[in-house]
């Protein structure tokens, strides 16, 4: 897969369309901005993600369980956490294309380009050296990389400063010193920095009633803060433990370009994990490590993943990073792994005036747990799936298919029941199959045109297998089982066929190897 593939990603938003993944929101009113419905085979494969999430963090640990709180939440949950006041991106518009970008994030994307010199460097430099090359020693010892790392580190710190001291022309001076243009107009004719804050806010009750401003909920997380003490005491919960929680989140972004990538609606897979201070760095580790496999079992290709530390750590964290996944857009983040101290227990306590402690009978003290917080979104994951998986090849017979050669446990459809024709009893065969398989497996019948357009649809939309019946089936009682991607067929007794699909399908194969 290609570094920013913006044809790729135009390929997969027509093909999503096309075979039911993925609709523009309310479509015949032209669509919402960046508002996606997920159609048929969409459902499905989200389902399917949420379940390997669920069961790999919930029914996998002992010390894991899993919650689903309101969108709703009392305003001053917001207040607590800190995103009433800073839950802020600060805006900049080009005044020439008139478009609108995340200052941040322009000076977050000029660095990116100086890393991106830092790695030439260090290729040609291999290429020089040959075996004898030490990374390491290079990248300390250099003296053009030495030059790049001072400049990224200048520009990290002035960031940072004027991040968390909301000094938004000290962030316009930093654009314009870079001279950063609009990748659009390509002019440096840029607007005051302004706050944007990203909460979605409405009414409770009626005006009438005194009506209170409540918001969207723009993280899973505090749903999770906020019942700590419910679940520890009604679940007898002991440190270390986690809870899970899986549902939509909603932030009004500024710059809503990317497909699903980033939406005004999306769905997050949260857990937080509370551990004993001091102990968290341990825990920020082994969950740095359980969640990189978890992507890796999956078997989308190791080389892309990666892991990116912040540099610029939020106020209440001690160490945080991002696992990014190679979209078509390039390596962008798929989950964020953060050890929050006690700072989201901690403020609750002093919002609500109770008590969020965890007694811990060995020690014979209270204190307020840390936080190791492991959140991926929902979508993005479908994005990644459906980016590594959409696939254009030509057959060993010449013929040409697009196919979504998604992790079968995840597939939307598991086997598709074909009669080789539409007579003989055939269709009646097949539809006996399918009473069987279908307390198992989401199945699908199709008898309609040749056998190798129907394979072409079930490749369309990832389906694993295909089971072929035909005139040898009536006498002894045997299919064809056909791979998607190796398109060989082999012939198996129908009795056989429940154990052999359940053994390539289900998601508790992928379990076993987490
Ligand atoms: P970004 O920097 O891309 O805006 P973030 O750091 O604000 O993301 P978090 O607050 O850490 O994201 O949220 C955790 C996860 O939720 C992200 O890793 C991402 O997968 C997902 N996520 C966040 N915002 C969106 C969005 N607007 N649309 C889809 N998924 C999102």
């Amino acid at each position: 897969m290609a570094n920013h593939d913006d044809n790729l990603l135009r390929k997969i938003v027509a093909h999503a369309k096309e075979y039911g993944f993925v609709f523009p929101s309310s479509e015949i009113y032209d669509g919402l901005g960046a508002v996606y419905d997920y159609g048929q085979y969409g459902a499905e494969l989200k389902n399917n993600i949420k379940s390997f999430w669920w069961k790999a963090m919930v029914q996998m640990h002992e010390n894991i369980v899993g919650i689903d709180a309101a969108i709703f939440m009392h305003p001053t949950t917001w207040k607590a956490s800190g995103h009433v006041d800073a839950f802020n991106d600060p805006l900049i518009d080009n005044k020439d294309s008139k478009k609108r970008y995340r200052a941040d994030v322009l000076v977050e994307d000029h660095i990116a380009k100086i890393e991106g010199k830092i790695s030439k460097e260090v290729e040609k430099a291999k290429k020089r050296f040959g075996e004898s090359f030490d990374e390491q020693q290079f990248l300390t010892t250099n003296g053009r990389v030495l030059q790049y790392q001072e400049k990224i580190g200048n520009i990290n710190d002035r960031l940072k400063a004027s991040m968390e001291n909301g000094q938004l022309e000290e962030l316009k001076t930093l654009i314009e010193e870079l001279g950063i243009a609009c990748p659009i107009s390509g002019s440096k004719n840029w607007t005051d920095v302004r706050q944007f804050n990203l909460m979605f806010s409405t009414e409770l009750g009626s005006l009438a009633d005194g009506a209170n401003t409540i918001y969207l909920r723009p993280e899973t997380a505090q749903g999770i803060f906020v019942n700590f003490l419910n679940v520890q005491k009604t679940g007898r919960m002991k440190i270390p433990f986690g809870i899970a929680q899986i549902g939509k989140a909603f932030r009004n972004e500024i710059i809503a370009r990317q497909f699903i990538f980033r939406m005004r609606e999306f769905e997050q897979m949260e857990m937080q994990f509370f551990v004993k201070p001091g102990e968290e760095m341990e825990w920020y580790e082994y969950w740095k490590e359980r969640r990189m496999k978890w992507h890796s079992i999956l078997g989308m290709g190791d080389d892309n993943y990666r892991f990116h530390d912040h540099l610029n750590l939020a106020h209440y964290a001690n160490a945080a990073c991002d696992i990014q996944f190679n979209f078509p857009m390039g390596f962008k983040e798929l989950e964020g792994i953060h050890s929050r101290t006690d700072f989201d227990l901690k403020a609750h306590e002093e919002y609500s005036g109770k008590k969020l402690q965890f007694f811990d009978p060995q020690e014979n003290k209270s204190y307020v747990p840390y936080v190791i917080e492991t959140s991926i979104g929902l979508d993005r994951t479908f994005l990644a799936v459906l980016s590594a998986s959409y696939m254009e090849e030509t057959l060993e017979d010449g013929s040409e298919r697009v196919v979504l050669k998604i992790p079968a446990a995840l597939a939307p459809v598991k086997v598709a029941v074909l009669p080789l024709l539409k007579k003989d009893g055939l269709p009646e065969k097949a539809r006996e199959i399918i009473d069987d398989l279908k307390f198992n497996f989401n199945c699908q019948y199709d008898e309609k045109d040749a056998i190798g357009r129907r394979y072409r649809r079930q490749d369309a939309i990832g389906t694993p297998y295909c089971v072929t019946v035909d005139h040898q089936t009536l006498e002894d009682d045997t299919v064809t089982l056909r791979d998607r991607d190796t398109a060989v067929q082999e012939r198996l007794s129908i009795r056989d066929l429940n154990e052999r699909i359940e053994a390539l399908v289900s998601i508790n194969t992928l379990l076993r190897k987490l």
